[in-house]
């Protein structure tokens, strides 16, 4: 035998599985190869290589090299570093990396146009089509449905020389960015943030930079003065932008294009399939120079990446919760120190992982003090909902609606904010008091009025409202609890019957057209009242939006995670930040019964220090992130019995190593979802201590038994 192939699959096995190499075939590592699994043909990446003199155990040989080019060595680097580290199988950040690859290409199609002839002869169905051809360019099929007409009016239209067919090649290779177009003008501080940002590109190699600038100081013109810089130093480097919400992209998208007369690659999972295809075969072939995207595209297999941005770096949508947990801020840092390349990290509310490592050094830290052009902060007021409640069955309290008025007769904007989908959190039966609940979890169903049904958020489930309560067949017994953003709607409107009010919320809004749809019609002035979970309270600016209403500031505190003061400040301090732009002055007001809570008091006086100065010093005392670090173990089983004997085993061989704290096991506060019960353990490190290599070390002395699942989440951000 030659020699043998290390083959990685992108599957969840614990490592590469050895094949042997045909002769002749001359392998290289990063090599995408179809390898033999099962009876089936798998596409895989060359892992290593190494002689085979000696072997005599009987080897499946790797079926053929694919035609796309090799994973970068750094690409697959990064892919083992993160299983490593997130302590799973390397094949699941694989898949990630190997997502593009596996979607269809492009094909040309084709669509029918007019070509001016008139028909020789008319008829209704006839008029109908060339209606719908004038509309817009579709395929044959597609036209004749527009038009509800059968295929043979199309064909014969055709055939007549009134209707030809035109094909349209799929989009060609990637525009290239022009890095020497004039920026916009730049204020002083974002001139100076710029400037080193720009050194830190030129200098070259690994670094970090937090850059740390309030609501609307202008952080995309100056991290995009970095990309600039990289791309104009090195004419094969590559950039990429990661947000944390794909409502975002469109605006950003549209902010690079115009900036290098170019369309990035966009990257996220509205994106469809073939367009993914183009932008993993751009990005690895290096002819994609920018890419726009959600956290996966940071798996993307970049030639010469050399700048890595990561906007809204506190948010928590960049930690992937399911199937390979990580949190894309940490993996964009480890990213960059693999490929040398610079790191921007930008937020108004920083976490405090990354305050704390600009406090000490390890981040180059730029603050962005002024506010872009002359807008001015908000003004942010309590309302003390002890004081001055709501009426019975209402959400909004007597002070907000007042300012709710004075702001729409200024003929100005309002923004309802409330992280809450749906019309009502809980739905419970008044006659036996039993809370609606999906049937295979052990969670709450919400309301939803638009599509009538209960639905758990958690799972998807979803149910009809039923007409008499499932436990005691009262009829006409259940009784919405709470508010959503639909029921503060509906309250805006009985309200404010002459204001146009809209929704924004993952339920309206389903994807990026639709959410840059709505975006605009705020902008442009067409809603009067925005009632927005937090799809809405990032990153876009509205002229005219002076007022923003938080119906439940005390909604994020009530959980009493680790984080949950720090993500309440993080949310609410983004939200009020939208009230005020350019020359009006904005106003923000807080209900809430907790008027003087750390987190409302820092809001209240817009005093980002002091609250993250209480809260380092509590975290510190504690030992907590980033003070310490923590991990979770989360084991579920449909059979309680045999979760519960897992459990028990896993707690008797947990390492005993000084630094490390380990609690539990307990029932998770989500005990049963789908059908499986769930035990949690938590970890405690000293930040010393290497938390994935004790992890590792702990799972691989107990075996899972039947259909026990365990999961280990580094760094978690739910502890549900
Ligand atoms: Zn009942």
């Amino acid at each position: 035998m030659s020699r043998i192939a290390s083959i990685l699959l992108p599957l969840p096995l614990p490592e590469a599985f050895d094949y042997a190499e045909p002769e002749g075939m001359e392998l290289s590592v990063g090599d995408q190869v179809a390898a033999p699994l099962g009876p089936n043909l798998m596409r895989g990446v060359v892992a290593a290589l190494r002689d085979g003199a000696g072997v005599n155990r009987p080897l499946k040989s790797v079926q053929a090299r694919l035609d796309d080019p090799a994973l970068p060595p750094k690409t697959l680097e990064f892919v083992q570093w993160a299983a490593r580290y997130a302590v799973d199988a390397p094949g699941q950040p694989l898949a990630i990396a190997l997502r593009g690859a596996r979607a269809p290409k492009a094909k040309p199609h084709k669509v029918v146009e007019l070509t001016g002839r008139a028909p020789a002869r008319a008829t209704p169905a006839r008029t109908k089509v060339l209606e719908a051809a004038a509309a817009a360019a579709l395929p044959p099929a597609e036209l004749a449905r527009a038009a509800g007409v059968s295929g043979g009016v199309v064909k014969g239209l055709l055939d007549d020389g009134v209707l030809a067919v035109r094909t349209i090649a799929p989009a060609a290779d990637f525009e290239m960015p022009d890095p020497h177009r004039a920026g916009q003008t730049l204020s002083a501080s974002q001139a100076a943030a710029a400037d080193a940002l720009r050194d830190l590109v030129r200098a070259g190699g690994f670094q970090v930079a937090l850059l740390d600038g309030v609501t609307g100081s202008g952080k995309t013109e100056v991290y995009l003065e970095a990309a600039a810089e990289a791309l104009g130093a090195d004419p094969t480097a590559q950039v990429l932008i990661l947000l944390p919400e794909i409502a975002l992209t469109q605006a950003v998208i549209a902010r690079v294009a115009t900036r290098f007369a170019a369309q990035p690659g966009e990257w996220h999972s509205d994106v469809a399939p073939p367009a993914r295809r183009r932008v993993w075969e751009g990005v690895l072939s290096g002819g994609c120079r920018i890419v726009v995207g959600a956290r996966s595209a940071l798996f993307l297999p970049f030639r010469n990446l050399k700048l890595v941005v990561v906007d809204e770096e506190h948010d928590g949508s960049f930690k992937q919760e399911e199937g390979f947990i990580y949190h894309a801020r940490d993996l964009a840092v480890a990213r960059g120190k693999i490929e040398g390349a610079g790191v921007v990290l930008a937020s108004a509310t920083p976490s405090l992982e990354s305050l704390r490592n600009a406090e000490t050094g390890r981040y180059h830290w730029l603050k962005l003090a002024a506010r872009h052009g002359t807008a001015r902060l908000p003004e942010i007021g309590l309302v003390d909902l002890r004081e001055t409640p709501p009426e019975s069955g209402r959400w909004l309290s007597p002070p907000l609606v007042a300012a709710m008025g004075e702001t729409l007769l200024r003929g100005e904007q309002v923004l309802l904010f409330l992280n809450r989908r749906g019309y009502a959190p809980l739905v419970l039966c008044k006659a036996c008091g039993q809370r609606m609940t999906a049937p295979d979890t052990d969670s709450w169903l919400v309301e939803h009025r638009y599509s009538g049904r209960l639905v758990c958020h958690l799972t998807g489930f979803s149910m009809p409202k039923p007409a008499a309560c499932p436990h005691c067949a009262a009829k006409d017994s259940l009784v919405s609890i709470g508010p959503g953003v639909e029921r503060v709607e509906e309250e805006a409107r009985s309200l404010f019957r002459q204001a146009r009010v809209a929704v924004f919320s993952s339920d309206t809004v389903f994807d990026a057209r639709e959410a840059k749809r709505l975006v605009e019609t705020m902008a442009a002035g067409e809603i009067d009242v925005l009632v927005a979970t937090q799809a809405a309270a990032k990153g876009h600016n509205f002229p005219k939006l002076t007022l923003v209403g938080v119906v439940d500031a005390d909604l994020g505190l009530r959980g009493g995670d680790l984080r949950a003061a720090e993500r309440t400040y993080q949310l609410l301090a983004q939200a009020t930040g939208r009230a005020g732009r350019r020359d009006r002055p904005g106003r923000a007001l807080l209900q809430t019964y907790l008027p003087d809570h750390a987190v409302m008091q820092a809001l209240a006086a817009q005093d980002r220090e002091a609250f993250v100065a209480a809260e380092m010093g509590e975290r510190e005392l504690a030992g907590l992130p980033p003070f310490g670090r923590l991990a979770a173990v989360i084991a579920s089983d449909v059979d309680a019995q045999r979760l519960e004997e897992f459990c028990r085993a896993m707690a008797e061989v947990a390492p005993n190593t000084p630094g490390v704290e380990v609690y539990g096991p307990a029932d998770a506060p989500l005990s049963l979802v789908r059908g499986r019960r769930r035990k949690r353990f938590l970890v405690r490190a000293d930040r010393s201590v290497d938390l994935s290599a004790y992890m590792a070390a702990w799972r691989a002395r107990v075996r899972p038994k039947g259909a026990t699942r365990v999961a280990i989440d580094i760094d978690p951000y739910s502890f549900l």
